[in-house]
């Protein structure tokens, strides 16, 4: 699993979480079972022709968790270290993010286990190329759309709606969101996901009755969602003190900023050696006192060994399933404010959602509608997963999984079983 403890399995983690809400909300056995598995699993090993002209077996999966509400949705993931317990486990937040979310998804994820940063472009295109056929028989516009996830981007996307296209002679730009504006892309996608955890952060501190002007922050990763939520925070006025990527973080209580920041490490590969700020470890970084701490890499960071080090305020989980069950208790009992994955990054699914809507109809948004609509549904999100943490006198994760596993169940019961 990636950047992970190799001893604790993300699925388990589901599992555990589904159970506890199926209990809290009393849900029937069959519900409850077919939450705990995933629909559809398809393993491909597959060649892969390298530049130095030797032929190379890659391994990679896309899981289909629960297709009960609309077409499955979910990213792929491309890093050495993914397994096919941990593309479960993202399939199955992902049905419930669409569920908090209210859009029309089931959850779905893909990964290729390979080292992105050490192939060269045309190698990435060429295992994309081959994923994208061999996991054909799943995707398409009305059964599952995938998008990036770590170590994918537009460029892949492009490929990927490229190669399915050509096997359908025709182009198909819903087969996949997160694609390059020219080719069917959304304005606004590559900012959704830090968009949105800007939204929940402002949304939390107002409810929360904290000042975002000059309000410290500390993020964990740099990539899409990292970087993005660092600059549209500091946007707000909030001070971000401190930002890791996979070779450590930087520190400065006067603050960073993130867009010399984000070029220093275009320069370089990295955030270390940034001027002005001092190297931290990531485990470092995330004990920090500030008053957000965002999450934004892999999951399983915060544990049951660093929990009751947190010093932040809040948290805002812009990464998949950061936080284990053991360390939100914990946090709970220290009286951090934590605004789940589910509910905190569903930005980047809500704007995939708007890409889909765009390229079915074939006719675009402007960037201020993308925005304007983002919002919107997030902030319904917001209050309505608030107003159960507050009636049930839970926190605010176990209020999300309690509005979307409702969702999915009902969905579920409506439906019936088919034959
Ligand atoms: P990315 O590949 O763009 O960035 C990942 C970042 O994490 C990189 O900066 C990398 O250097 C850093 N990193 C890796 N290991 C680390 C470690 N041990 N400590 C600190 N930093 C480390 O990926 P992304 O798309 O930004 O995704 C990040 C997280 O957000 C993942 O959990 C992903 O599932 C989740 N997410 C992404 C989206 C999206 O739209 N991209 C949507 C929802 C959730």
């Amino acid at each position: 699993m990636s950047s992970n403890p190799k001893t604790v399995n993300p699925f388990e983690i589901v599992i555990e979480q589904i159970d506890a809400v199926c209990d809290r909300l009393g849900v029937d056995d069959i519900y409850r079972s077919r939450l705990k598995k995933c629909e559809r699993e398809l393993i491909v090993n597959f060649p892969v022709r390298m530049d130095d002209g030797t032929a190379k077996v890659f391994t990679g999966f896309r899981v289909q968790h629960n297709d009960t509400r609309g077409p499955a949705k979910g990213g792929i993931r491309y890093h050495p270290e993914v397994n096919l317990d941990e593309t479960r486990a993202l399939a199955a937040w992902m049905t419930l993010k669409a569920a908090v979310a209210n859009i029309p998804y089931g959850g779905a994820k893909g990964a290729v286990i390979c080292d992105p940063k050490l192939m060269s472009q045309s190698e990435l295109e060429r295992l994309t190329r081959r994923y994208a056929s061999e996991i054909s028989i799943l995707i398409g516009p009305e059964s599952d759309i995938p998008a990036p996830d770590v170590g994918t981007n537009p460029q892949i996307m492009a490929w990927i709606m490229d190669t399915y296209s050509m096997a359908k002679g025709h182009s198909v730009p819903s087969v996949v969101t997160g694609k390059p504006i020219e080719i069917g892309g959304s304005k606004g996608r590559f900012e959704a996901t830090g968009r949105g955890c800007m939204i929940s952060a402002k949304l939390a501190a107002k409810e929360r009755g904290m000042n975002l002007d000059g309000a410290t922050v500390v993020i964990q990763g740099f990539g899409n969602v990292g970087s993005v939520t660092a600059k549209l925070l500091a946007q707000e006025s909030c001070n971000i003190i401190g930002i890791s990527d996979s070779r450590g973080g930087v520190y400065n209580p006067k603050g960073l900023d993130p867009i010399s920041l984000l070029n220093h490490k275009r320069e370089t590969g990295s955030v270390i050696g940034f001027r002005n700020a001092e190297t931290v470890t990531n485990a470092e970084l995330l004990v920090l006192p500030c008053d957000i701490l965002v999450p934004a890499a892999f999951e399983l960071q915060i544990v049951k060994a660093n929990a009751a080090n947190v010093r932040a305020k809040m948290i805002v989980e812009g990464a998949n399933g950061p936080t284990t069950p053991e360390a939100d208790k914990i946090l709970h009992g220290n009286g951090v404010f934590v605004i789940p994955d589910v509910l905190a990054n569903v930005g980047g699914v809500i704007v995939s959602y708007f890409e889909w809507v765009q390229d079915i109809q074939s006719f675009f948004w402007s960037e201020e509608e993308v925005n304007d609509n983002l919002r919107r549904l997030m902030t319904d999100a917001f209050a309505e997963v608030l107003k159960i943490s507050q009636s049930e006198k839970v926190d605010m994760r176990s209020a999300a999984h309690m509005l979307a596993v409702g969702r999915v169940v009902r969905a579920m019961a409506i439906r019936g079983i088919y034959p």
